[in-house]
């Protein structure tokens, strides 16, 4: 082994690696993400005492949660969220 020419090519064995863990770590990162926004997110009723699903004010269906409101699924305009067991906002 020629240990004088193999700067190059060490060069690009090492930025092709950190590349991978780069992309490795993207992938990761919106795996999670992904896995985040399909878990349902549980609130506090202050009615029933315990955490509930939430659903949408409007028509009581799933909701796309934003901060401190939802779009509703079924409709796809912008809702409160309720309690799913007793409709109470949360
Ligand atoms: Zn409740
Ligand atoms: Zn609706």
């Amino acid at each position: 082994m020629d240990t004088g020419d193999s700067g190059p090519f060490t060069c690009v064995v090492i930025l092709s690696v950190v590349g991978l863990i780069l992309l490795l770590l993207l992938a990761m990162y919106a795996y999670q993400r992904y896995v985040a926004s399909k878990r349902p997110i549980q609130h506090l009723c202050d009615y029933c005492g315990h955490m509930v699903n939430v659903v949408s004010d409007c028509h009581h269906a799933p909701v796309k949660e934003k901060f401190l409101h939802g779009i509703c699924r079924d409709c796809k305009k912008e809702c409160r969220l309720v309690c799913a067991r007793c409709k109470r906002p949360v």
